[in-house]
Parts: structure tokens; sequence; C-alpha cells
């Protein structure tokens, strides 16, 4: 296939990150984490936000084939020195309220040739560096949103049965445009509408406040406790300033947060996981008392279990989120390997970092605090894939009551 119109829809998803994805403010300074080969898309993006009359727009150019030659040649101790730029930047961004945008593009087993030891080593030096930065988006201290762009590599991985690259690619920007309603008629009214209806399904659940709740699916018998005062969110929120922002495009889920000491039982992931430039596959986790306590993967197990190596909180979970089997981006079928479209095409749960929004009045409360609450601290948070057309949900009331809210994949 060909992409019809593309410059034109390009500037029109580049207009909708501007403008619903972070909803830029003539106040912001914003900054704009992309990657070199997007430059097109980060043109648009850029000319969008000035237009809409932020105060500043900063570039943060990515670079995968640059930190793929670092990781086949730095030396160990090189790879683990995190520049004092880096840290300044990410101090910068929390001290100014820097509203982020980040698109994900890369080649989903970019890394696949690297040792994993030494991926996993740099990821938890920065990781470490990076924690009061990714503190502050959790808890929506500024405005941010992660949007996709199609690239050759990543392409490739999703349509190896398209005969030509340029076919692959278009497909893929013919899915991204589909699932984030570039092709409405009016793209901002149709977000409004699109988080008009996840907000109402979170509400239902807030009213709710389950105790608990119950997983079951071939390979999976799992219950999730849920904190007192939880609170079920879409990806529209509010930021510290009160400023609505969109923080997924697309999103199709409604998350909070486990109590992280209840949960108990086992789960199988039912989509790989891009992570770190690795995929993981075949995942097979057991908990007892909120603590993954027996873990395997049929693919890049190591990967993972370095990955729950990284601190106290990464065995544990940080998020719950549901999304019906019946969603768009799981109708397609399609794998993307890619976590921004994978989690929402499917029910998904995080390990790591809860989101500070998940209690109500959380985004005010001190680390102490809510991890007292129940709400997991780590310095990562790595969704992975459970959901299936074969999974049932009970929600439990304290007092024991069952209610169903998945049958079959979808809302019950
Ligand atoms: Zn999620
Ligand atoms: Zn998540």
């Amino acid at each position: 296939m060909v992409l019809a119109n593309f410059d034109e829809n390009l500037k029109k998803y580049a207009r909708l990150i501007a403008k619903v994805g972070v909803n830029a403010q003539s106040h912001h300074i914003v900054c704009l984490n992309v990657q070199i080969d997007q430059a097109k898309l980060a043109h648009l993006i850029v000319e969008e936000l000035y237009a809409l009359g932020v105060a500043e727009v900063l570039l943060n150019w990515k670079d995968d084939q640059v930190d793929l030659a670092r990781y086949l040649y730095a030396d160990d101790k090189r790879l683990v020195t995190v520049p004092d730029s880096y840290v300044q930047r990410l101090k910068e961004s929390v001290d100014l309220k820097i509203s982020q945008i980040s698109i994900t593009s890369g080649d989903p087993n970019v890394f696949k040739s690297v040792d994993s030891e030494r991926t996993a080593k740099r990821l938890v030096a920065f990781k470490a560096a990076s924690s009061d930065y990714s503190a502050a988006i959790m808890a929506n201290k500024m405005s941010w949103t992660v949007a996709a762009a199609a690239s050759y590599g990543w392409a490739a991985k999703v349509f190896p049965a398209l005969p030509t690259n340029k076919e692959q690619l278009d497909a893929l920007w013919d899915q991204i445009f589909k699932t984030t309603y570039v092709y409405a008629e009016d793209p901002v009214k149709a977000w409004q509408e699109h988080n008009d209806k996840l907000q109402k399904q979170a509400q239902k659940l807030n009213a709710a406040q389950f105790d608990a709740l119950h997983y079951i699916a071939p390979g999976v018998d799992l219950t999730i406790g849920l904190p007192k005062n939880h609170y079920w969110a879409g990806a529209g929120d509010t930021n510290a300033q009160g400023e609505f922002f969109m923080a997924n495009m697309p999103t199709e889920e409604v998350f909070t947060a486990p109590d992280r000491n209840r949960v108990d039982g086992y789960i199988s992931s039912t989509k790989p996981l891009s992570y770190a430039g690795s995929i993981i596959s075949g995942m097979k986790f057991t908990f007892k008392d909120g603590k993954v306590v027996d873990f395997s993967a049929e693919q890049s197990q190591e990967v993972m279990e370095k990955l729950m190596d990284t601190d106290e909180g990464a065995r544990y979970l940080g998020e719950v989120a549901l999304v019906p089997d019946p969603s768009p981006i799981s109708q397609s079928g399609i794998i993307f390997f890619n976590t921004l479209f994978d989690e929402n095409a499917s029910n998904h749960l995080a390990l790591g970092q809860a989101y500070a929004s998940s209690v109500v009045g959380g985004e005010k409360m001190s680390k102490d605090e809510l991890k007292a609450r129940g709400l997991n601290r780590s310095d990562i948070h790595v969704d992975f894939m459970v959901g299936s057309n074969q999974m049932n949900i009970e929600g439990i009331q304290k007092d024991g009551i069952r209610t169903p809210i998945f049958r079959s994949g979808n809302w019950a």
C-alpha cells in the first residue's frame, strides 16, 4: 500500500501531539525527545508548539545507532558513567516543570547483539540518576505525552511479510494514524469523545472501590489487592497546575495501582515485550505477598531477571490496567513489539513504580507516605501484557461479594 495524503496527515498528527497530547500552554517550555531519523515529524511538532505560543521548545535528539556503538565498544566503567549534563538537564526539567513529549520509534530489537549484562548495568546507573525526574513525571508535576513514529527497523518487525520496506513503513504509519484518530473529520473532537468514554469507565470502578481483583484465564489465577481510596484514571489527566494532558497516544486503558503487598497467585504474558532493545516473550510470574517469587521466560529470561534486580521495588507491581480485548488495536491482530501499542491492546500490569495519582491525593504525598498506602516505589516502570479473549476478572468487595468486571476479555 502507498499512503495517500501522508504529508497532510503527518501535520495533523503533529498538531494532535502538541494540542491534545502535551496540551502546550503559552507559558510552557516543552522538551521534545525524539530519534534523529524522525526529523520531519519533529520539525512539524516544533512548528505547532510555537504556533500555540509556547515560551521555548528544547530538542533532545536521540540516536539508537550511537547507543549501539557505545554498548558494543565502550569500556565497562564509561558505560555506567552518567554525565553531569544529563543529571542537570533532568533537574532543570523538574525545577522548571518542562513539559515532555517523547516519540517512540526505535527498532524493538536494536540491541539484540549486545550482552544483556552491559545494557542492564547502564540502565541501572541511568535509572538511579533519573529517579527524581521519573517520580515527578509519575506524579504529574508537569504535562507529558508519549506518541509513536514509524521507522524502517520497527516497521520491518511488525510487517515482515510485506515485500518492500517502504510498504512496511506505510503500513505502520497507517496503523499509527488510525489508532490516534488522525483520519477523523475532527481529530481533536474525536479525542475528547474517546477520553469521555474512558473517564466514564474509570468513574464506575472508582464508585465500586473493590478491595481486590481476581484474574482467571488459561495459565492465570491471580488476586490483586487494591489500596484504600485507590483511583482509576484514563490517560487523560491533569498536571499539578491543573492543566489537562493526554499521557499516551494511542490509549485505550483505565488504570490504578495495586496494593504492592497483596498480590498472590500466577499469571502469564500474552504478548512479547520489547524492553531495552531486546524482545522478552513467554513470561510466567508467581507472586506471594506482592513479590515475584518465581519467574521464567521463553525468550530473553536474563534481561527480565536483571531488570527485576534493579532495586527492591522492581519485583513488585505498580500498575494494574484494564483494556477490553475488542479494543481497536487488539482487533487489528497486529503485534507491534512496542509497549505503547501492545499495552493498549491488552489488560496489562507493570512492575515497579506506581503513579502517585493512583490514590486520592497521592500527588502531594511523600515517597514514604505513598509506600505506606501500598503504592510501590522503584526506579523502573515496565508494563507487560496479560490480557486475552479468555480472561475473566471479578471485583471482590471487602465483605467478599464478587462482581464480574471482565467476561471473555470484555467489560461484563
Ligand atoms: Zn498502562
Ligand atoms: Zn504503565
